[in-house]
């Protein structure tokens, strides 16, 4: 290298050291004199023309030779030096060394972002009217037009929690970027203004590294440096408003461009984890490459909690525009009311006006983050991209019904009924959980050829007029034409406010019950929930069902699992909640978190009593096991055990409870912790009688709502707060939720 230089350039060197690079070797070059940078390329004639196209770039913009590397001549004055080096033809490229402090080593301030800002706002509108065909015809992975380029690398990412966040970055570009960025403002850019690209000087900028300068939408040079400045910080988003402030001032961005800023810088996120995790495979030594990986991680896991809407506005309001006006609730609610009945209720004294979700966190459209410690429906998380990629990619396919052959159905029945005994082993697909329990009932009556049947106090199963027959919560209550004749009502076995409070509780409700049924004609079935949802999360006493289950069959009644609310592993230590009571139903009931949202729901039972059912009626669901129910059905099952939910569900259930358990301790008015894994029932007293404290349950409710934290209240009284968040809370959403709770507790109103 130092007879090559000497050769070419006439230059002495004092010392030579090796400098990170990507696709050239770089080298720095110490002399007498000033300092240099040499690249050394492996010849082409691409490589030649791409690295003019820099050197164009440079000659360009109005930067000096101390703010971008001037490319310097050899002695016969030509600025690329074609040679060779142990045989391989190479390019020599000489440039100015930038002196400064890489932006990642400084301390930043709001006014060096600011000025940061300027500086690229300034470099991007002098490259408005740079063309070259070399530099426009590069198509690199790092440009984030070519985000699909860096879509497969996904895979590489190890934990499929990680990766999820990533796939859903994938997702909303496909549907919200992808249509709109051939639109935008482009040009050439320097694309890469990371801070190891970046030399803080004193009086300004130095930028090092052309080597991803392409033709792409203008914003792209913002949301790339953006993803630096916004990586390690408190907040985000405040800091990289400060750099939009800057750039705006010096060259004026658009509002569409600011609208997807947020996840422009989601994108360069994305390309970079996964490139990282591309060369951690292919080359395990490589450190430089994955220097940013770590913060761009962190970044990304507070990126998903950011309101997309917030960010859009802050970006808005750095830039002096108005930030975008919702519609007022008042007028919203009032509209709603006029064209829907308020039977349909709406949870909250001040209701929210959702505008998106990603798995356990909910946006408004006031620009909140709202953690969901409630919603059950959307089981493996909000939006989760494998089933809204499943649910896409079949609906433009194929969406039909069961009177045709297709793969998915018989796929999604064995993967369902894979997760049963084996004795369940036929399974019909309908729309809802209403839909199932009026069919289980029928299958029941059918089989036994009886009519009544046993249901739990408190229960619910479902809105039609079966459902609501069996669901004594309904009947029994508000507006409920009370109890028909065919039904016979069990004392919920409670233990904690119950006649039964001891070990043998399970059994002497069981016995009393069964004496109850004795002034009856027989039962076609007996349903229960295994923890009794809307009864206020009670679960039936242990031995309840182990005692009796056995009797029922004797006496030829069937038993049903309404596992709408306990199944899919909800309960951390079993897949379905009958398991933990250790018995094994004839029908059982599936709705909610089948379809994490998609309105699905399926009855599994044996053999035995879907072969009665099949008695010359035909059984027809218009969308039951639909190609698109059934292919959304397949991604959360997978999701549930590729990403280890029901381990996640144990582990942080019961760490969830025990917070709620210390929490007991120093309030009294919580009388009772219950449940299991993420379904938590916190009932709510006034007294050691266990008087029902309604009022501070509602109070809480609404309360952690204003604290942007969703729970909802149940139970006879209202007075249990049910927390049955999407199955990827985690511990900091667990200690987030219980110290909030603990604020409201410690306010005394
Ligand atoms: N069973 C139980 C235990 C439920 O909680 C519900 C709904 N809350 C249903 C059945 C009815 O399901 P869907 O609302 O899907 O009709």
């Amino acid at each position: 290298m130092e007879a090559l230089l000497q050769k070419h350039y006439n230059i002495v060197t004092s010392e030579i050291t090796t400098l990170d690079g990507y696709i050239s070797e770089n080298y720095k070059i110490k002399t007498e004199g000033e300092p240099y940078v040499l690249k050394v390329y492996p010849f082409s004639e691409a490589v030649f023309e791409d690295v003019m196209g820099e050197v164009a770039f440079v000659k360009h913009v109005s930067l000096n030779k101390r703010q971008i590397s001037h490319t310097l001549p050899n002695l016969n004055g030509e600025l690329l030096t074609i040679t060779e080096q142990e045989n391989q033809k190479i390019i020599l490229r000489l440039l100015t060394f930038i002196e400064g402090d890489f932006l990642a080593n400084t301390e930043h301030t709001k006014d060096l972002v600011y000025e940061f800002g300027k500086h690229l706002g300034q470099l991007d509108k002098e490259l408005k009217s740079f063309k070259n065909n070399a530099l426009q015809s590069r198509r690199l992975e790092w440009n984030l037009a070519n985000l699909e380029l860096i879509a497969p690398l996904s895979e590489h990412i190890f934990d499929p929690s990680n990766r999820k966040i990533v796939e859903h970055y994938i997702s909303q570009w496909r549907t919200k970027i992808s249509p709109i960025f051939p639109h935008l403002r482009h040009s050439i850019i320097h694309n890469d203004a990371n801070d190891w690209n970046v030399l803080v000087q004193e009086d300004g900028f130095g930028l090092i590294d052309l080597g991803d300068t392409s033709y792409t939408a203008i914003i792209c040079e913002l949301a790339i440096a953006a993803m630096y400045i916004g990586t390690g910080k408190e907040d985000p988003i405040e800091w990289i408003a400060e750099m939009v402030k800057g750039y705006h001032e010096v060259y004026a961005l658009e509002k569409r461009e600011l609208n997807i800023l947020y996840y422009l810088i989601a994108g360069r996120l994305v390309t970079s984890v996964c490139k990282s995790a591309e060369q951690a495979k292919a080359q395990p030594d490589k450190t430089y490459i994955q220097i940013s990986e770590n913060g761009a991680w962190q970044l990304l896991k507070k990126w998903i909690q950011v309101n997309p809407l917030y960010a859009q506005n802050e970006f808005y309001n750095a830039c002096g525009f108005e930030k975008t006006i919702i519609e007022e609730t008042n007028i919203l609610i009032e509209k709603r009311h006029s064209l829907i009945n308020r039977g349909v209720s709406i949870s909250y004294s001040n209701p929210i006006q959702m505008d998106s979700a990603i798995f356990q966190y909910m946006f408004d459209k006031d620009g909140h983050r709202i953690l969901d410690a409630y919603n059950n429906i959307p089981h493996v998380g909000h939006q989760h991209p494998k089933v809204v990629e499943a649910a896409q990619k079949q609906m433009s396919q194929l969406n039909t019904n069961t009177r045709y052959l297709y793969d998915s159905l018989n796929e999604y029945a064995e993967q369902l009924l894979d997760k049963f005994p084996n004795s369940l082993n036929k399974v019909y697909f309908v729309n809802s959980g209403s839909a199932a329990s009026d069919l289980a009932i029928r299958l029941a009556q059918n089989f036994t050829n009886r009519e009544n049947l046993g249901v739990v106090q408190h229960g619910y199963h479902g809105n039609t007029r079966a459902g609501i027959e069996i669901s004594q919560y309904k009947y029994a209550s508000k507006g409920g034409r009370g109890k028909s004749k065919r039904i016979i009502e069990a004392t919920i076995p409670n233990v904690y406010r119950g006649q039964y409070r001891d070990e043998f509780a399970g059994q002497k409700y069981a016995i009393d019950f069964l004496e109850q049924a004795k002034s009856t004609s027989p039962m076609a079935a007996f349903i229960a929930e295994p923890i009794v949802g809307c009864g206020g999360q009670v679960p039936l006493a242990d031995g309840y069902l182990r005692h009796l289950y056995p009797k029922l069959k004797e006496l030829g009644t069937l038993c049903i699992s309404d596992e709408v609310q306990t199944g899919f592993g909800r309960m951390g230590s079993h897949f379905w909640g009958f398991e933990m009571h250790g018995v094994t139903p004839d029908i059982v009931i599936l709705g909610k978190p089948i379809g994490n949202g998609h309105p699905m729901g399926a009855v599994v039972t044996t053999t035995e009593i879907s072969e009665a059912f099949n008695n010359g009626m035909e059984f027809f669901s218009s969308f039951g096991g639909n190609p698109v129910s059934c292919e959304i059905g397949k991604a959360v099952l997978d999701v549930i055990d590729g990403e280890d939910l029901m381990k996640n569900a144990l582990e942080v259930g019961c760490y969830k409870k025990q917070l709620f358990n210390e929490l007991k301790k120093d309030f009294p008015v919580i009388g009772d912790v219950r449940g299991s894994g993420l379904f938590l029932g916190i009932e709510l007293i006034r007294d050691d009688n266990l008087k029902p404290n309604t009022e501070l349950a509602s109070r809480i409710k609404n309360e952690l709502r204003m604290a942007n934290i969703l729970v909802s209240t149940d139970g006879p009284y209202d007075s249990v707060i049910k927390s049955k968040p999407p199955m990827c809370f985690n511990k900091d959403n667990a200690e987030e939720l219980v110290d909030a709770f603990n604020r409201v507790l410690t306010t005394k109103k």
